[in-house]
């Protein structure tokens, strides 16, 4: 007598576990993006070079992003450093003054960048 019943669960099982399935493919993996300040393209965080400002003002570019201070981000491309230098984008990022040391600074940080692709 319980036959009907039986098979309604057994449906309801079969589609709870479909849809939950179905959920957890359509949902993408959560990938943290940020802005690069030179080229303005939204990349992974990952793929992109902090540039931090430190609470006594130093700016430099965190490899590791574990820099306390304000940061921003840059692709590790020489280009889009000078495309952020010439937008003034880090003095509007950071609101403070960037001489041109701390641009040079960061110029010769970038080239140490592994260039694997
Ligand atoms: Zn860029």
């Amino acid at each position: 007598m319980n036959r009907v019943e039986s098979e309604d669960i057994s449906y309801l099982s079969s589609l709870l576990s479909t849809l939950t399935k179905r959920v957890v493919r359509t949902v993408p993996k959560k990938i943290p993006m940020r802005q690069c300040l030179g080229c303005r393209e939204m990349k992974p965080k990952m793929e992109l070079i902090r540039v931090v400002r430190s609470p006594e003002g130093k700016v430099s570019l965190d490899f590791k992003g574990k820099l306390p201070g304000r940061g921003a981000y840059l692709c590790p491309n020489p280009d889009c450093l000078k495309k952020a230098r010439k937008a003034r984008a880090l003095e509007r990022a950071f609101s403070a003054q960037m001489p041109d040391e701390v641009w040079s600074g960061l110029e010769e940080q970038m080239k140490e960048v592994p260039t694997d692709g």
